[in-house]
């Protein structure tokens, strides 16, 4: 009988087998590749402070006011209630999402991923100036007591997250009301003080401890790679057929061209060893890229041992196939989702008109007709104050009583009113009257709702003689 099988290793590249925290201490190299990102990332990190700032048509140019239901998007305003619109909207980010990572695969976890781009070109360039490259970081885990550089460090950190954090809070709460927070005492806006501390903290705990785990543990577009991605999606990945056998040391006649350094290894942000294959850990950064490039021309070999390529091209050497039955789907999936979502948001008015049944009875019987309470709420997606008139269309033998008229319903929110409407009784057949009701500012906004009034079920022939 076979006993236990003996505990492996390392379960996760962030842990020892001890399960204590294994600190990752990546070496930087500097090459082409990085400088792109560093590029890039930049550009994102300035998009990204500034998109809070800028306004389109008056409005913020994005503005997610989760609290108010209202989200404002390139100068227009949606609300929780465009359900269409949220809808498409979903459906498009997942084709996209979708479609995106079958074709470049975790391309946007290396470029574009805000934990990404903030680690690697925020966070450990001051780890860096504070406690020196991955040797005077090791060195400083192994030291016992406190060390002042990392303290210094750690403040500077926590400044920085408070910046991302208020950057962050910009985008769900507006720059004027997010300044008024900032200016004013934390005793005057209790809550608002608390969220900004807890987002602040949580961004600090992240960049500062948590760092790669985000990626390996929570995040669960990692742990989706295995259905999203296909043999074809383009990788970072490690030529096998062209490094193996791998030597240490220079090269060697019959050997491959890795001369297992290992630079590709210490270099990792998530601690993996690319040449294992593809790990649901790699985030596609490419700093293994750089490493071995730089080391194959150290060796005098071509670069390009450890590329992007696509798992079927690593193993059989053809070519990478871009064009392939699924992307081509999904990209039409997401033409269609994008053009449904234009023309929904291009229907949208300046107001939403919601017209539904009082409570109580459906329908009470006057010496004047039957009479049903109607409620009426109007949503306001503009910047200003508007009066709507409300009105019936066409219907000279129906009165209308409503109390509040016009209704004036302030920018950006949104106002319900109950209104009476009579008609004769003879006009009902099989127990319904339908009404046109109209509703109109005097900014260009009209709308015609359809209604159905509720009476006796009576005929209305058998009513005239009765
Ligand atoms: S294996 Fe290479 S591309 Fe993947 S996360 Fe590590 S360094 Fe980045
Ligand atoms: S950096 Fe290149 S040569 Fe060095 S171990 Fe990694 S794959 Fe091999």
């Amino acid at each position: 009988m076979s006993g236990p099988l003996p505990p492996p290793e390392r379960v996760l590249p962030t842990l020892n087998a001890d399960g204590s925290r294994r600190r990752i201490r990546p070496k930087l190299h500097t090459g082409k590749h990085w400088r792109a990102r560093l590029a890039t990332g930049w550009a994102l990190i300035v998009l990204f402070v500034s998109l809070p700032f800028l306004k389109m048509n008056g409005k913020p140019l994005v503005l997610l006011d989760v609290p108010g239901r209202a989200f404002h998007l390139f100068g227009r305003t949606f609300l929780a209630t465009d359900g269409v619109l949220l809808m498409l909207l979903m459906l498009s980010i997942f084709a996209a999402v979708i479609g995106l990572t079958a074709l470049v695969g975790r391309a946007w976890c290396g470029w574009g991923c805000p934990q990404t781009v903030y680690m690697e070109f925020v966070f450990r360039p001051i780890e860096r100036w504070f406690e020196g490259d991955r040797s005077g970081q090791l060195a400083l885990d192994r030291r016992q007591g406190v060390s002042p550089r990392r303290v210094a460090k750690n403040l500077v950190f926590l400044l920085a997250s408070v910046l991302v954090a208020n950057v962050f809070l910009a985008y769900f709460v507006g720059v004027a009301r997010l300044s008024r927070w900032i200016t004013q005492s934390p005793f005057e806006h209790p809550t608002p003080f608390l969220i900004m501390a807890v987002t602040a903290g949580l961004v600090f705990f992240d960049f500062a401890w948590f760092r790669e785990q985000m990626c390996t543990v929570i995040c669960p577009y990692a742990r989706l790679q295995s259905v999203l991605l296909d043999r074809h999606s383009l990788l970072v990945g490690y030529d096998s057929r062209r490094g193996e056998p791998r030597l240490k040391g220079k090269t060697k006649p019959g050997a491959g061209d890795c001369i297992d350094c290992n630079a590709c290894v210490v270099t990792c942000p998530t601690g993996i060893d690319i040449r294992e294959g593809l790990q649901l850990e790699c985030i596609a950064c490419t700093q293994c890229m750089d490493a071995c490039d730089f080391i194959m021309q150290r060796v005098g070999k071509a670069p390009g041992l450890i590329r992007y390529g696509s798992q079927d091209g690593f193993e059989t050497g053809k070519r990478p196939r871009y064009l392939r039955p699924r992307v081509v789907v999904y990209a039409l999936a997401l033409a269609c989702f994008v053009a449904a979502l234009g023309v929904a948001g291009m229907r949208i008015g300046s107001a939403d008109v919601t017209i539904l049944r009082g409570i109580g009875l459906p329908f009470a019987e006057h010496p004047d007709g039957v009479q049903n309470q109607i409620r009426i709420k109007i949503e306001n997606r503009g910047d200003v104050e508007h009066a709507y008139e409300i009105s019936l269309i066409g219907a000279t033998d129906v009165k209308l009583i409503a109390p509040e008229n016009p209704l004036r319903v302030r920018a950006g929110t949104h106002e319900s009113t109950s209104v009476f409407v009579i008609a004769p009784r003879t006009s009902f057949h099989r127990g319904e009257r339908p009404i046109r009701f109209g509703i109109r500012d005097h900014a260009g906004f009209e709308q015609e709702v359809a209604y159905k009034l509720l009476g006796p079920e009576a005929p209305a022939s058998a009513e005239g003689g009765s």
